[in-house]
């Protein structure tokens, strides 16, 4: 996977996403990321990209020409028009199911507008989906771009060390995933399960899911509206 990121401010993209899971599967070669510096096609002695909103009203508004350029020249390296997303509130919000989808991508290219935003005419040109991280206004596409990154190279063989832990996670079934414990065993009072200490494996599953079910029942009901239970799980529910 290949990841394209137009931005103002490409040393937060490469700052940020260099470490952990992410920076070791970029070393491994299973993802590599460039930001794009929009600044770079701009057009005019001062790199300005940004100019006063027709019609008037607050903030700045980025330019079409210095987007589109910085669009073009990853669309002639990269061969073909990849996908564009577009980090907006205005747009679909980001899910699990969204993450996996992309993740089929070979090149994926994140537009990352700033001020009140960009130009509506090279948006309707070049991007192919509107994403929102969330009901709320930041000041830049740059942390949307990557949280959707980080997300989506976890649904990339071979990023996961432990291919389990992509499965079983919160979303997966539409479910949140079941509480963790860790050493030691007592902590605060507070004692681990005692199923999860008993190595009966088909037992430790039914707790687990069950616990999902409930967790997901208090937090999240709207998911569990859309998960698959058993008649037998619904009425442990109702219980
Ligand atoms: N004037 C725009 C509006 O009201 O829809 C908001 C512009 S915002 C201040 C600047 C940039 O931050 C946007 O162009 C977008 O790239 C990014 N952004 C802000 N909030 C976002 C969110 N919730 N999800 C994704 N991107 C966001």
């Amino acid at each position: 996977m290949k990841y394209h990121v137009l931005t103002l401010f490409p040393e937060m993209i490469m700052q940020g996403l260099g470490v952990s899971i992410i920076g070791r599967a970029m070393e491994k070669g299973l993802l590599e990321l460039e930001a794009v510096n929009i600044r770079d096609y701009a057009n005019n002695k001062h790199n300005k990209v940004d100019d006063y909103p027709y019609g008037g009203g607050a903030g700045m508004v980025m330019q079409a020409a210095p987007v589109y350029g910085a669009y073009e020249a990853v669309k002639e390296k990269i061969g073909y028009a990849p996908r564009v997303v577009y980090l907006t509130p205005q747009g679909e919000v980001f899910n699990q199911q969204l993450a996996k989808e992309l993740a089929k991508e070979d090149d994926l290219v994140f537009l990352c507008g700033h001020y009140e935003g960009i130009d509506e005419r090279v948006l309707e040109e070049v991007v192919t989906d509107f994403v929102s991280i969330g009901d709320y206004v930041l000041t830049g596409g740059e942390l949307p771009a990557m949280v959707m990154i980080d997300a989506v190279s976890r649904m990339v063989p071979g990023v996961l060390s432990n291919g389990e832990s992509g499965e079983t996670e919160s979303f997966e079934g539409n479910l949140l995933e079941y509480p963790q414990y860790s050493r030691p065993e007592e902590w605060h009072g507070k004692k681990v399960p005692e199923v999860l200490l008993s190595g009966h494996h088909a037992n430790i599953a039914k707790w687990r899911r069950e616990q999902s079910i409930l967790r997901t029942a208090q937090r999240r009901p709207d998911l569990l509206e859309k998960a698959r239970l058993t008649e037998k799980e619904k009425d442990f529910l109702s219980k």
